[in-house]
Parts: structure tokens; sequence; C-alpha cells
């Protein structure tokens, strides 16, 4: 696709077309793709996906073929409408075969694939410029196009397979019902622009631009790339603004921001920002609050990373980074936070972690995460553990939980307490008992703990305890559960 764009100027300047003349021949390529686009849903019912994939492949290849030799205008058109028909029905079963790869992959990657397809079209576009360039003919083009083409789909055909989604019982066309009607008016004002963008840049940067033949194919390249760019960069975003560029951003307290006045998402502290369940939020600040989500990153796995996630990350890391490979105590109380902190300080190499909590469920996750678990903790942990993470409300664990510290030990206040509560300082004192709490900056912290989790070392996906769709939170929500996530369906991607 990416070479035919790039070699549209020249026909157009070989065969001396109007404006309107070549508008002809892309509505031709155009009809050709609606006739087959419908067709082929059928068609992949019948035949299996990648059986699908191959035929529409090959036509396609021998649709670049005859646009290559097309020696006339009508040659061109019906050469267009064939070219249209094949590529369209290529679009279609592409997508369906990669519906089912992405439901078998069991994680959200469609938007990759599609990233991978503008790679493609950025791919086509370079070589169709650099062949022009080297004075090569339209038809020598666009005959090694049909070549790779050809290749391109005959090569890799045997690893498209997914095990038993060929040949399904359901029917190739639907009604579409009218959420899908909804986006799919979406898609054709999407697809107009996209459209005149594929057809018209060339057109447009040799003839009114004044670039060369074999650089007017850079359009549809900066096109393309952009495009791949969006395709594959996710964020996330902390729960806290910070501008990251005063001096208490600077030091890495982010959480402290000068600029921001404790502006954070979901409460309305110094502006309305969005958040919690909100439709949309408002990101400031772009360059320091969006943080990059590494690519084949589930973002499921990883919606707690801009909150808790990180939060607990912290306040193990703080402990372990005095005692590396030091015992560790976690004491449960508030929700996921201390499981989070449990998968933490396995993955850093701590020495063992046990776990305390008096709820059943919570300390089953726990014990699946790795750690020793217990209802209470007992008078034999006194001094025995170099750091504890404590997520308990309760001022007489809190002080059990400090107790349990060796000496030279650290303490990290997870729960949030409204009031003053009384702490054992001269038994910290003696034994030089440190004790940190704190609104998590967690902004720095993201990428660690992003790093962590798409290595297999940190696993957040032992403490989710539902996975809701976006329709059914309201009624969700109102069950209590642990960790439970809410997923919104993009507009834009098949399958999920
Ligand atoms: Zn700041």
């Amino acid at each position: 696709m990416g070479v035919w764009a790039s070699q549209i100027p020249r026909i157009k300047a070989s065969l001396s077309l109007s404006d309107s003349a070549l508008a002809a021949v892309v509505l031709c390529f155009a009809v050709g793709a609606i006739v087959t686009m419908p067709l082929t849903g059928a068609l992949a019912t019948r035949l299996g996906g990648v059986r699908t994939v191959l035929a529409m492949g090959v036509a396609g290849a021998a649709g670049l073929a005859l646009l290559g030799l097309a020696a006339g205008y009508s040659t061109l058109l019906g050469a267009a409408l064939f070219a249209g028909m094949a590529l369209g029905g290529l679009d279609v079963a592409m997508n369906t075969q990669a519906t089912a790869v992405e439901r078998a992959w069991d994680r959200p990657i469609m938007s990759g694939i599609h990233g991978w397809f503008s790679l493609g079209g950025l791919a086509g576009a370079a070589a169709g410029g650099a062949l022009t360039g080297a004075s090569l003919s339209i038809r020598t083009v666009l005959l090694i196009a049909a070549a790779v083409d050809l290749l391109a789909t005959l090569g890799p055909a045997r690893w498209l397979a997914v095990p038993g989604t060929h040949a399904a019982s359901a029917p190739g066309f639907a009604w579409p019902r009218r959420a899908v009607l909804g986006i799919g008016l979406l898609c054709l004002l999407a697809f107009l622009i996209e459209g005149a963008v594929f057809d018209w840049t060339a057109v447009y940067m040799h003839e009114v631009a004044g670039a060369s033949l074999g650089f007017a194919s850079a359009g549809f390249g900066g096109f393309s790339l952009t495009m791949a760019a969006t395709r594959f960069v996710g964020v996330v975003v902390p729960w806290h603004i910070c501008c990251g560029d005063c001096e208490q951003c600077r030091a890495g307290l982010t959480a402290s921001c000068l600029e921001a006045r404790s502006a954070c998402f979901g409460l309305p502290l110094g502006g309305h920002w969005g958040g919690l369940f909100s439709d949309l939020v408002r990101v400031p600040y772009a360059d320091a609050m969006l943080v990059k989500l590494p690519y084949g990153l589930d973002p499921v796995l990883v919606a707690s990373a801009g909150d808790n996630l990180t939060d607990a990350w912290i306040s193990v890391r703080k402990g372990l980074a005095r005692h590396p490979g030091g015992r560790v105590l976690v004491v449960g109380g508030t929700g996921s936070l201390p499981l989070y902190a449990v998968s933490h300080a396995l993955a850093l190499d701590a020495h063992s972690v046990d776990y305390v909590d008096q709820d059943e469920a919570r300390r089953a996750v726990a014990k699946t995460l790795g750690a020793t678990v217990h209802e209470h903790i007992a008078p034999d942990f006194t001094m025995q553990f170099h750091v504890v993470v404590s997520g308990t409300r309760d001022p007489a664990e809190l002080k059990l939980a400090i107790q349990s510290a060796k000496p030279g030990g650290h303490v990290s206040g997870l729960a949030i307490y409204f009031q003053d509560i009384p702490m054992p300082l001269w038994e910290m004192y003696l034994r030089d008992v440190s004790f940190s709490t704190g609104r998590p900056s967690v902004r720095p912290h993201i990428p660690d703990v992003l790093e962590m989790v798409r290595g297999g070392k940190t696993h957040p996906e032992h403490v989710t305890s539902r996975i809701i769709a976006w329709d059914d939170a309201a009624d969700a929500l109102v069950e209590p559960s642990l960790k439970p996530i809410v997923v919104r369906p993009r507009a834009f991607a098949a399958g999920k």
C-alpha cells in the first residue's frame, strides 16, 4: 500500500491525468474494496482466517502487478478496481485473524499489531521513494512490491494459525448493533481523512509543494510514522499532579510539587482534574506527568502503577535499600497496598517475607505471592525483622509492628492516621529504629515498577480480585472486593 501511494503522482504524470481523472482511479480502488470487505467476513468463516489471509494476500500481489502492467487509462481503472477488491479483502482478513490472535494471546495487542501495519506503510513509502529516486520505472517498482507482498504472505503463513479458530460456525455477515453502527460512523470519518492522505499527499507534495517525485512519498511516510507512534504508546499517569520542574519535583518529592498545590485526581483539591470515575481526566504538565508504558506490557496488569502499586514499592525500597536481603514483616489492613508490598519485597530479593492479617482472603493472596502468613503479630516477632511495612490502622498493632523491628531497622507506615497516636519513641530511640510515612511521591518510581512487572518479578495480577467491564462498574463496585480493576474498551480496537 505504501509503495502504491508513493507511485500515484508518477502515474498521474506519465498518463497526463487531470485531478478528476486520477480521482476516478482512486474511486475504483475504493469501490473494489467496499465490494469485497463485507464478503471477506463470510469467506473467513468458510475457509478459516489463515486461508483467507493467504488468498487475499496473493490476490493483493496480483493487484499490485496489474497496476504496474496497466498500459493505458482504461486498463489502469480495471487494475485499480481489482487491486482495491484484493487489498480491501486483505485488510478485513488480517484484522479478523488479528482478533483471533489477540484473543488467544489473552492480552490487548491489537494496537501494537496496527502499529506494525503503519510501520509497514512507512517502509513501503520509503522504498517506493528510494526506487523512484533510483529512476526505476513505475512498472518495475510495482512488480517489486508485488513480489515482496507475495513473499510476505506465503512466508509467515504457517505461524498465523490459532488453535481452535479455523472455520467457525458463526454467520459471516450480521446486521450491526447500534453501538457498532456508532463506531462504524466514527471509522467512516477517520477513513475519509486517511483516504485523502493516502491518495493525495504524494500528489500534493509533488505538484503543489514542489517536492521531487522520489521525495513526494515522504508525506505518506510521515503520516505512517505518526500513526505507528500513537499505536505503540500507552501511558501511566501518577495520582498526584506535578510540574516536574520546581525545586520539590527536581528533588523527587513530586507529591509536594510547589506548582500543583496538593492537586490530585479524584479529589477536588487544587482544581478539578477529573479522575476516580470521571469520563475524562485533565493531565497538565504532560512531559512530567505521562510515563510511557513499556511496549507489550498489559495496561490492566499495571492499572495501579499510578498509585498503590508504586506506593508499596517506595515503602519496601526505603527499608531494603538500607538492609539488602533483609527479613521483611508486612502487616496487612489497608486492602491491596500491603499485598503489593509483599510482592515487591520478594522481587527485591528479601531474605523472607512474613505477612500478618486477620482477613483470610488477603492471607491467601499473600501466601500465593510467597509470604509466610500469620493471623496476629506473635510475641516472638520482637526485634526479628530488618524491614517492617505496616498497613494496619490500629495504633496498638502499629506499636507491635514497630517493636518487631531489629535494632537499626526501618518501619514504613502505609496506613493513614487522621489523628495523633502514641508512638513507642523511647524504644525506637534505644534501638535506633526509623519510621517513615507520607503522601507517596510516586512519579519518579513508576518506570522502575513497570520494569519489575514487565520482567515478571512483581506480580500484581495475584492481587487483582476482579476485572470489571466499564458498563458493569456501577453494580459491581457496590460489592466490596480487594482490588477491582475497571476496564473501558478502546473505541478503535477490535476484540476487546
Ligand atoms: Zn513541581
